[in-house]
Order: structure tokens, then C-alpha cells, then sequence
């Protein structure tokens, strides 16, 4: 059996030996290595098998598989979280999908798994001991020189903040986190905080969606006990409820996979996105755009009659497309073939608005 570099301390084998005399018939059984009492110690790890050991052999077959003790040490004595955590923590280097050995040897190189849009990259020292990079996934190949460099766990509370523009971002799991930055061998406890400030509550949500115990409240039930302005949102009509979570809750706005709907058995028939962790209930943003839709549709219809000409009209509907995709900054000033361009949108203005909209032609009221 070959291993990666790895090196069990004695204080590491100390512990194991610890383990295994008081484990009593149980034994110790962990990520492939086992131990048992039965006529001295009997300990294997995939391709290796000792047994009949006394006390002091025991400690020399562990010398001889250090991947196995060092990594039975990493999750049993170093790792302090609680089940979701733990859960995440494995996730991030495939624990359960790759035997040590080859988990080792990725580990070695780096091991990255994304988050939302955070590139998480585990690597493990020759003693098991796990440190956790973290950055934007877009910044994964960037020069390490060229992003700021951040310890502290508490200082993502204000990376996520603002978006690369300097735009206060309400809601935090939106794909808009900010872009140049890093933290470089957390260990676990401090890369959980990093992570909770950055996307709060996604580990637990997402270890329950994995157990199934997500406890999901559905959109009516939500509703119905909002109080003060937002007693308002129950109002609103089903169809109107698709097509506040079709604005939503899609993969360009939300990274939180949805799973609510109208009711247990009344699903809103809208794409809930791809996202690694769940959307239990419908958010507080979700709720102050709800209220406002809510008003909106209380109006009744009219028909209006414009004047347009085919260009014009697929102008309009350009307009709103760019607005709604947030492509308006994108527009340069000079391309007057794209339909959101401000020249030609103040021309229609111009021509076909000006007077309705009550200003001077020159946008000031
Ligand atoms: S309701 Fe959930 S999926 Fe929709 S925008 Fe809010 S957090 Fe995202």
C-alpha cells in the first residue's frame, strides 16, 4: 500500500492507543481503519492487516499507516463543530466519496469544491491537520498578489456587504458577491464563520435538506403571518406569486435552490434553480417586492393606444429586457444598433413620450 507523505505525531498514535484501550469491544472503526480487542489488537486499513498485537506492536502498525491514523485524529480531535458542520466540512474534501488514501493525495494538491460563489480549496500538512483557502470562484486562477488578503473570519461581514460595484447588496446569497479577495489557511472553525457571514444559514439548511428534515414553509402559510405593511402580501393573486418567484428566486438572482411553493400540495410551477443549499421560505426581500406587486395588482387593466413603429416596439421590449437583466451598464454610449442604448432611448422619448412624461425633454422634471 503506498501513501502520500503523511507523518502520525506520537501524540496522534498516543490518542489512538487511548481510543482503542477504552473502546472496549467496540473498537474504533473510522474512514476505513479499524481497530479491535480480540486476543491483543487487531488493526487494518484498506491493504493492510495486523493482528495479535500487543500494546507496543499496536503502536508500530500505526507508525506504518499514518494517512489513516492522522486523518481518524484530524475528524475526531481537531474538528470541533456540530453534525451540519462536520457534514459540510467532509463534503468539502469528498470525504465520503474517496478512501484516504487518494483523498490524501488530492488533498495534497488542493481540493476545491464551490459554495455559491465562493471556491473553498482544502489542503492537508503532513499531519493531517486540514487549512482552508477561501475566495470568489471567479478569482480562483487570479494572482494571490493581486487580491486583498484577509485572516480574520469577521472581515467577510463586510466583503459581503457590497458588490464590485460598491452597491449595497440585499439580499446575500444574490450572485453578486465582490470579487478580489482571499483568506489563506483558515482552519475549520474560522472558515465556517467566513462562510455563515458570507451565506448565512446555508450549511444548516443544506445538512437538513440532506437528511430530510427541512422544515419548508410554504409561500400562503408565510403570508399569512406577515403583520403591519406586509399583512398586505396574502393578497396576492397565485400567478402573480409565479411570477414574483420567476423574478426572484432564478439562478441569475438567487444561488439558493427553492423549495417552496404555494402549499404542500399546490407546487408553483416555476424553475427553482440549481443551487448547492435550499431556500426553506420565501425572504425578506421577496416579501417587500411581494407588497409592492401585491399593490400593482390591485389596479385593474386598461388599454392604451401608442403609436409605434415594429422597430420602435422591439425597441420598448429591449429596454425592459436590459433593465431586467441588469445589462444597462454594459450599453456603451456609442453603440446605437443596441436597442438600450440611452441616445436611442431618449429618441423615442423625444418623439413618442416627451409630453406624457411631463418633463423638458432633458429628463428633469
Ligand atoms: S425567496 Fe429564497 S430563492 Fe427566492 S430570492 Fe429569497 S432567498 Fe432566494
Amino acid at each position: 500500500m503506498t501513501e502520500p507523505p503523511t507523518d502520525a505525531s506520537a501524540a496522534q498514535i498516543d490518542a489512538l492507543l487511548a481510543v482503542a484501550d477504552g473502546s472496549g469491544e467496540e473498537g474504533i472503526d473510522f474512514d476505513g481503519l479499524s481497530i479491535r480487542r480480540d486476543d491483543g489488537y487487531a488493526i487494518s486499513a484498506p491493504g493492510f492487516r495486523r493482528h495479535g498485537l500487543s500494546t507496543g506492536e499496536l503502536r508500530e502498525a500505526a507508525r506504518e499507516i499514518p494517512a489513516f491514523v492522522t486523518n481518524w485524529h484530524y475528524w475526531t480531535h481537531t474538528v470541533d463543530a456540530g453534525d451540519a458542520r462536520y457534514a459540510f466540512l467532509r463534503w468539502l474534501e469528498r470525504a465520503d466519496e474517496r478512501v484516504v488514501t487518494e483523498r490524501y493525495a488530492d488533498l495534497d494538491a488542493g481540493v476545491t469544491r464551490t459554495w455559491g460563489q465562493l471556491a473553498v480549496t482544502v489542503r492537508a500538512d503532513e499531519n493531517g491537520r486540514r487549512e482552508y483557502g477561501l475566495r470568489h470562484e471567479d478569482d480562483l486562477d487570479a494572482d494571490p498578489g493581486e487580491l486583498e488578503a484577509y485572516a480574520d473570519p469577521l472581515c467577510a461581514r463586510e466583503i459581503a456587504k457590497l458588490d464590485d460595484d460598491g452597491r449595497y447588496r440585499p439580499l446575500k446569497t444574490a450572485p453578486t458577491l465582490q470579487t478580489g479577495w482571499r483568506f489563506d489557511a483558515l482552519d475549520a472553525t474560522d472558515l465556517l464563520r467566513a462562510v455563515d457571514f458570507l451565506y448565512p444559514a446555508t450549511i444548516e439548511n443544506w445538512h437538513l435538506e440532506r437528511r430530510g428534515e427541512l422544515d419548508v414553509t410554504h409561500w400562503r402559510a408565510s403570508a399569512e403571518r406577515q403583520t403591519g405593511i406586509y399583512e398586505t402580501v396574502s393578497g396576492l393573486p397565485d400567478e402573480a406569486v409565479a411570477w414574483a418567484a420567476e423574478t426572484c428566486c432564478v439562478d441569475s438572482q438567487c444561488l439558493k435552490r427553492r423549495r417552496w411553493d404555494l402549499d404542500d400540495d399546490e407546487a408553483l410551477g416555476v424553475e427553482r434553480g440549481s443551487g448547492e443549499f435550499p431556500c426553506r421560505e420565501p425572504c425578506s426581500l421577496f416579501i417587500a417586492a411581494a407588497r409592492e406587486w401585491t399593490t400593482i395588482e390591485r389596479e385593474d387593466s386598461r388599454t392604451y393606444e401608442f403609436e409605434l413603429t415594429p422597430s420602435e416596439r422591439e425597441q420598448v421590449e429591449a429596454i425592459v429586457d436590459a433593465v431586467a437583466e441588469g445589462r444597462i451598464g454594459e450599453v456603451r454610449e456609442a453603440d446605437f444598433e443596441d436597442s438600450a442604448n440611452r441616445y436611442r432611448a431618449r429618441y423615442l422619448r423625444a418623439k413618442r413620450f416627451g409630453d406624457d412624461l411631463g418633463d423638458d425633454g432633458d429628463g428633469e422634471e
